[in-house]
């Protein structure tokens, strides 16, 4: 089956499937059972005993999963002349919409699961002709953090491995044509990555595998707002994909005000963490500073930050905020004040940088566009 992202309602074999598993397969009927051999895409062992029944030669089916997943062919290119193809389910989401920026090269992918639950994933074209992807690791986040319109709309459930992935697989056919490939993958969507984190390492494993995405582990970098004992076993078994700690505010209430969740790792837990990962990994980590007027962007806030990151292996990247109508108390700091806050660190020997914003047009704060697409649903 699937000669293109999946449309919501085709999973009538869900509950089949389920019996199946727990031995109940006398209820089944002979036609549902045949139907029931599908396989999905990502799921090995499922591809491997479907490959031993049609008695197909391992080569051509590596030969079939490259097209797709580092050529990043169309499903229907993929699939043609492949026998078995029509029994695989290429995808576990549905592109709704896409929404292109006039201004940059930024792309917004409104995606839907199965079940019907919106999700974003980003593709950011940098000038440089670089392409970043970033993907989503929950639908809605429990973090609650006071910046972000994902944080405002608690937490629906964990995406799984194959939804993660195939976000990434939806982001690089759309690509194709363009002559671009996927460069960074950053996993800075919806949802706290370590709070979902059997499946995002699930996820890491098949992004690294080089039977599946083979993606270099320098060129992914997982985002998180801080679950230092998550982050240890990350940077433990994958020591090359990059880490990055969204700080804030290195004041602990500031910072419990911006993040809930800081009020369960206290801010020396989160130095430790990050000094012992230093000790695992060779990348500097990324220290991701929200610039807020008023909040945490005076030369007061950058002098205890220098302090904060003495003996630290970091690299600073300073982010203009997107404002939300959720949070009007929240103010991104001015151009001016941001560059003389970076030109302070640097001077005290920190690398720092200013990320440029891509996607100011089209909702570009993360769960924006899907809280966008709600609303409008609901008022339809
Ligand atoms: S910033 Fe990240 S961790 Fe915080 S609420 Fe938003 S998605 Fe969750």
């Amino acid at each position: 089956m699937s000669s293109s992202p999946l449309k919501k309602g085709t999973y009538p074999l869900d509950g089949i499937v389920d019996n199946l598993k727990s031995g109940c397969q006398e209820r089944v009927s002979p036609l549902f059972q045949q139907a029931a051999r599908r396989v999905r895409l990502f799921d090995r062992a499922g591809m491997e005993s479907l490959r031993k029944e049609l008695k197909l030669d391992p080569h051509v089916v590596r030969k079939w999963r490259n097209k797709l997943l580092k050529h990043f062919v169309t499903d229907a290119e993929a699939s043609g002349g492949m026998p078995g193809a029509d029994r695989v389910d290429l995808h576990s989401l549905e592109l709704v919409r896409r929404f292109d920026s006039d201004i940059d090269g930024a792309t917004k992918l409104l995606l839907r699961t199965a079940g019907g639950l919106m999700i974003e994933a980003v593709i950011l074209r940098v000038a440089s002709g670089r392409t970043s992807l970033c993907l989503s690791s929950q639908v809605g986040c429990a973090a609650a953090c006071d910046f972000c319109a994902t944080g405002k709309m608690g937490i629906a459930r964990n995406l799984s491995p194959d939804e993660i992935l195939d976000q990434l697989l939806i982001a690089g056919q759309l690509l194709a044509p363009e002559k671009r490939r996927i460069r960074n993958i950053v996993f800075m969507g919806m949802g706290e990555p370590f709070h979902n984190e059997a499946n995002l390492f699930s996820t890491l494993d098949a992004l690294l595998a080089p039977d599946i995405f083979h993606h270099p582990p320098s060129k992914i970098l997982v985002s998180t707002v801080g679950v230092p004992a998550a982050m240890l076993r990350c940077a433990e078994r994958f020591p090359l994909v990059n880490l990055a700690l969204s700080l804030h505010s290195v004041c602990q209430d500031v910072r419990e005000k911006l993040i809930p969740l800081a009020r369960s790792y206290p801010l020396d837990q989160l130095r430790e963490t990050v000094l012992e990962i230093n000790a695992k990994t060779s990348a500097p980590l990324m220290i991701e500073y929200l610039l807020l007027a008023g909040y945490n962007d005076s030369l007061a806030d950058a002098r205890d930050l220098i302090r904060w990151l003495n003996g630290l292996r970091v690299h600073v990247n300073l982010i203009p905020y997107n404002a939300i109508a959720e949070s009007p108390h929240l103010r991104g700091s001015d151009r001016a004040t941001r560059e003389y806050f970076a030109s302070t660190l640097k001077a005290a020997g920190i690398k720092t940088t200013i990320r440029y914003s891509l996607g100011q047009d089209i909702a570009a704060a993360c769960g924006q566009l899907v809280k966008n697409e709600n609303r409008r649903r609901a008022i339809n």
